[in-house]
């Protein structure tokens, strides 16, 4: 018999098991302290569970967050830990601490079938969902594991704020990240706020409505592009998905939202995407009364790898495209890049994945059209391949 994993189960799913083994269903919220508050996973250790209830655990069911293969500090205090989740597997993990605040980044998928052109997980293909477990997991043991090593005293955390932004579009396992997201958020698990857990999206419409309805957290998506040409180009999804679809779902989804704001992600390429005339599209994309959303921008500074074909947008660019979004009226904040020494920054998660989609080879042979726009220059990439950018006019 397979013993029960118990990171697999949020307060209500625990309840049902507990009444399986003949106890009563309120033993749940004493184990699922001991697990997700205390970090325990030893059932002998849980002294005020009834000795009934822990010997009917031990052989049947484990506390078991997936194997470790390595750690990486980075000088800044961030932290990258890669996990195997087998079959030839990992994901990673990444703590990224500040003055304020402790933010773990967390991966949802082995690998990502999204394939952003920018994105180093997108380049790697997909191999699979991660389960309820293996997502809440990648908490629970930072969570604990950064107590001990820093000493906290108890009822101390060492993280505050979740995002849900490592491997992985996370709402394309809707499933598990669903109970995941509530075990962060139980006032007897992780007891996060809504609005320190940030699940962001490269534009699931569907699924962003959904989420509104069963559990909304604060919303992150990952925009890019002013318009659809270039953002067809660079998010594949956009082409199901068009900017408008994800404008009147971001809009919807502030109805129910714990945050008055949408924050989009925008990663800034050299000669892509980051002109003036482009932000300027920006501004009238999103401030358009019927059709826009309130929102703040995210410019993340691009962390260039091989094939991607893409360049890193200079310092300058990043701040004069910051200064026609603020002069426009939005928030626009510059990413602070953590973690380059250890490769943890934005969209340098690579972990290690056996591709079932074969993207490396489309993303290698798919020839890319990007539209520059507010002139008549039209800018062709063939991916991977930044030395073959042109301008035509
Ligand atoms: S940016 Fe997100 S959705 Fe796009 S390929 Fe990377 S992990 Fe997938």
């Amino acid at each position: 018999m397979t013993a029960t994993n118990l990171l697999e189960l949020d307060r209500d799913a625990l309840a049902a098991y507990c009444e399986q083994l003949g106890e009563k269903r309120f033993r749940a919220t004493q184990l699922f302290r001991w697990i997700h508050q205390k970090g325990a996973s030893d059932f002998s250790q849980m002294s005020d569970l009834a000795r009934s209830l822990r010997d009917k655990l031990a052989g049947r069911a484990v506390v078991s967050a997936m194997p470790l293969v390595s750690e990486q500090a980075s000088s800044d205090g961030t932290v990258k830990w890669l996990f195997d989740v087998g079959g030839g597997n990992a994901v990673e993990t990444v703590f990224i601490p500040e003055d304020d605040r402790g933010t773990l980044c967390i991966s949802s998928q082995a690998g990502c079938a999204v394939g952003c052109r920018f994105c180093s997980t997108g380049h790697q293909g997909f191999s699979r969902n991660l389960t309820t477990g293996e997502i809440v997991g990648q908490l629970w043991f930072a969570e604990h594991h950064l107590r001990q090593r820093l000493g906290l005293a108890e009822g101390t955390r060492a993280i505050s704020n979740v995002v849900m932004m490592g491997m992985g579009e996370p709402l394309q396992n809707y499933a598990a990240l669903l109970p995941a997201l509530r075990m962060m958020l139980d006032d007897h698990g992780y007891g996060l706020s809504r609005r320190r857990v940030t699940v962001s999206t490269s534009g699931m419409v569907r699924m962003i409505d959904r989420l509104r309805h069963d559990c909304p957290v604060a919303l992150a998506v990952s925009l890019h592009a002013p318009n659809d040409a270039l953002r067809d180009s660079l998010v594949p999804l956009n082409r199901k998905h068009p900017l408008d679809q994800l404008l009147a779902a971001c809009r919807h989804y502030l109805d129910n939202a714990p945050r008055d704001f949408i924050t989009f992600e925008y990663c800034m390429l050299d000669g892509v995407n980051d002109s003036d005339a482009q932000a300027r599209e920006l501004l009238a994309l999103v401030g358009n009364p019927a059709t826009g959303v309130s929102c703040k921008f995210n410019l993340i500074p691009f962390n260039p790898f091989p094939a991607s074909g893409l360049k890193r947008s200079s310092n300058e660019r990043v701040a004069a495209f910051a200064r026609v979004l603020q002069e426009g009226g939005l928030v626009a904040t510059v990413r602070k890049t953590r973690g380059e020494d250890i490769d943890a920054a934005c969209g340098q998660l690579a972990g290690e994945v056996q591709d079932r989609t074969n993207a490396k080879v489309r993303m290698t042979r798919a020839p890319v059209q990007l539209h520059r726009v507010g002139s008549a220059a039209a800018v062709a990439i063939q991916a991977g391949h930044a030395d073959r950018l042109e301008t035509r006019t």
